[in-house]
């Protein structure tokens, strides 16, 4: 039998003058994402993208996967597609559902007719339907339903599924900008880089290694997790940076409880000067208030002094615990937690500082001519693409 994925939007469908520009953005992700899904037709109509197959070779469960991530869409039906004729609506959509219905227990029905030229009432729709389903599946009943059939009456044809799925919510990439997320092999920094493209950035991400404090592993399994975000955020471009030498420079000439501050005001430095040269708007760290010395208040003032353009820290306000779970939900949870060091880890002081003083944080930094260091590091980043699969 005919089917069709109907993704419906969320916020977008308020956005007026806009929808437009968002619908295509949208559409554009939806067309890219499925390319591994073999062949689907994608057109929109009444705030809602048609996602179609085109033949036995088109994988509707990879798509609906796929399409479940993309941010933007709230709600995923996947329907079978009939004429807008009763009989046909009665009997052919109950051999679809037959499976849903076989498992569950109570069942209510649910009618939407956008198409009012339809000669049925969406409560008529219900009845009928309703009706035919106890009919042919006698063990149900409607009693607090655990499974809901929806039947649509739009333009063209009428759709039934029984059951939608959750969408990734949001707005689409793209939307919002562009910024550059500080990516460590932590669990935070990925959910950081997931929340702000729900709200629409297009992210990229800088990573600091410290070879050969650091190994390739650690620097692998980084790539990993962008990788994995790759499913909701779309293509990745990745700068690497050579971070080993500004470290054992700040390890050897600067007050040791200052040097973790220090260290991220120069990692801030470099992020924004290749994030001015990429058309870059903003920063994006994996921050939590209060979190380790380094998240203080104190310590983020000093470190935003540095910092000529926005930081976000969309987990500024999480406990550990509702960052673990997005961490869980977004799959990247088990890659985060493998043992590897991070450059922020080597060097790291016995007591770091949690209520540095800017002055003398700048105190300590000017007494260093960091240029020379800061360009080399810069010039030795190479950046390339981590494509979503
Ligand atoms: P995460 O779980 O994201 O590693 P964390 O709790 O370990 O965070 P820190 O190590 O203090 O915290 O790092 C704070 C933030 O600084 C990280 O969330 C990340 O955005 C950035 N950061 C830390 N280390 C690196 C690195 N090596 N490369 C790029 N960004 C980094
Ligand atoms: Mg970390």
């Amino acid at each position: 039998m005919k089917e069709i994925i109907l993704c419906k939007y969320g916020e977008i469908a308020l956005k007026g003058l806009n929808k437009s520009s968002f619908e295509s953005m949208m559409t554009k992700s939806v067309k890219r994402r499925l390319k591994s899904c073999g062949q689907f037709s994608v057109s929109k109509a009444q705030s809602t993208l048609y996602v179609e197959p085109l033949n036995d070779d088109s994988d509707v469960d990879m798509a609906v996967e796929k399409l479940s991530k993309i941010f933007g869409i709230v709600k995923l039906c996947r329907c079978c597609v009939l004429e807008k004729d009763m009989d046909e609506i009665l009997t052919k959509s109950l051999d679809y559902i037959e499976d849903e219905m076989e498992t569950a227990r109570t069942f209510k029905v649910d009618a939407k007719r956008s198409d009012k030229k339809f000669p049925f009432k969406s409560p008529e729709i219900c009845i009928e339907m309703g009706g035919k389903i106890l009919e042919r599946f006698p063990h149900l009943n409607v009693h607090d339903p655990d499974v809901v059939v929806t039947v649509e009456i739009r333009e063209t044809n009428a759709y039934v599924h029984a059951g939608s799925i959750e969408g990734a919510g949001g707005i689409p990439v793209g939307s919002s900008g562009k910024a550059m997320l500080l990516l460590s092999g932590g669990i935070d920094s990925p959910v950081a880089g997931y929340m702000m493209a729900k709200r629409g950035a297009i992210i990229s991400a800088i990573h600091f290694e410290a070879p050969p404090y650091t190994s390739d592993r650690a620097k692998m399994k980084v790539e990993k997790l962008a990788k994995i975000i790759t499913a909701y955020c779309g293509d990745i471009n990745f700068f690497c940076v050579p971070f080993t030498e500004i470290q054992e420079l700040l390890r050897d000439n600067c007050p040791e409880e200052l040097f973790t501050i220090l260290m991220r005001r120069l990692m801030m430095e470099i992020a924004q000067r290749i994030c001015e040269k990429e058309d870059i708007q903003a920063l994006v760290t994996g921050e939590s208030l209060g979190q380790v010395a380094s998240q203080t208040m104190y310590a983020m003032v000093c470190t935003d002094a540095a910092c000529r353009m926005p930081v976000f820290r969309p987990c500024v306000g999480m406990d550990k615990s509702e960052i673990v779970e997005i961490a869980r939900k977004i799959d990247t949870f088990d890659t985060s937690i493998l043992p590897y060091e991070d450059c922020c880890t080597v060097f790291t002081p016995k007591h770091p500082k949690t209520r540095p003083n800017l002055a003398d944080v700048e105190a300590a930094q000017n007494a260093f001519d960091w240029e020379p260091y800061i360009q080399k590091a810069i010039e030795g980043t190479k950046p390339y693409l981590i494509k979503n699969a």
